[in-house]
């Protein structure tokens, strides 16, 4: 068994006896120990394992991955329903080199960053070698078409089950469901935004078709192109955040909660 992993348990996030990750506590929010290879195979199990159960007729609940960032954690201590959604989660990755950092302080070394923005990447990559169905949902109109293009472009064979912007109002769901249920996607991608993608997932995963539904923020306008991205060596050295501050400055009240997250750890931290 690789290191990081527990057997037993018996709560949802274990898969049908497959192992599942430790989890370290940032400021009460659970994050897994998972790197990206154990993260897309888990991914993978679960794909197995829901396709496994519709060939014989048996459909498997849809699981919820969290790309958990020191913004989530800051806003879960204040959103107790946010909290209890990051809690019930099948995977919350740690998105954010603030998480590895806090973690590290508890006594837990993360080996990597696994964020929506690459994750979108990585698996999308793996579905086109698998074969899984992708779904892209969310962000401004015509953006998820033009990201499902662009990754169709760079993963030769990736099976796009379909792309929509729709809306997280409750209004739009069932119009969302229908779409969803008539394409049987495997990996369903939702990028309306923290908190509102994860309350939004979690209110539906009885009734959504897919193996799992991850929250990616704002990863399509990346991978359309709308937004920079930070060129890798800002994100080697872990200040993706400054770029983000340089090339979107009015997000700057909403950057403030870096500085917050880095003084509630060392106020938190036994003495
Ligand atoms: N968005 C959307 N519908 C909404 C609110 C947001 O489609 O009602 C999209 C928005 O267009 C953007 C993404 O959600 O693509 C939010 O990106 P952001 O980087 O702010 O995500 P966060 O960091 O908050 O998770």
């Amino acid at each position: 068994m690789r290191e990081g992993l527990v057997r037993g348990g018996g709560d949802l996030r274990e898969g049908m006896g497959f192992a599942r990750p430790r989890r370290v506590g940032v400021l009460g929010v659970g994050i897994d120990c998972v790197d990206f290879a154990l993260t897309l195979d888990l991914i993978d199990a679960w794909v197995v394992q829901r396709r496994a159960a519709a060939a014989h007729g048996m459909a498997l609940p849809c699981r919820q991955l969290c790309t958990v960032n020191p913004e989530f954690i800051v806003d879960a201590q204040r959103d107790a329903a946010f909290a209890a959604v990051l809690g019930r989660a099948a995977l919350c990755v740690p998105d954010g080199v603030g998480v590895l950092w806090a973690a590290r302080r508890a006594g837990v070394t993360l080996h990597e960053r696994v964020t929506g923005s690459d994750g979108i990447y990585r698996i999308c990559e793996r579905a086109a070698a698998r074969g899984w169905r992708v779904y892209f949902l969310g962000a401004a109109p015509g953006i998820a078409e033009r990201t499902a293009q662009a990754l169709q472009a760079r993963y030769a064979g990736l099976a796009v089950a379909g792309a929509y912007a729709g809306s997280p109002s409750p209004a739009e769901w069932p119009a969302i469901e229908r779409r969803l249920a008539a394409s049987d996607p495997d990996i369903l991608f939702v990028a309306y935004g923290h908190p509102k993608q994860d309350l939004w997932i979690d209110a539906r995963l009885a009734q959504m078709p897919a193996a799992v539904a991850i929250g990616v923020g704002g990863a399509f306008d990346f991978v359309a192109g709308v937004t920079p991205r930070a060129p890798r060596w800002m994100r080697r050295l872990g200040i993706e955040w400054l770029h983000r501050l340089v090339t979107q400055p009015w997000r700057w009240r909403r950057m403030l909660k870096l500085p917050q997250f880095v003084g509630m750890v060392f106020l938190n931290e036994p003495d």
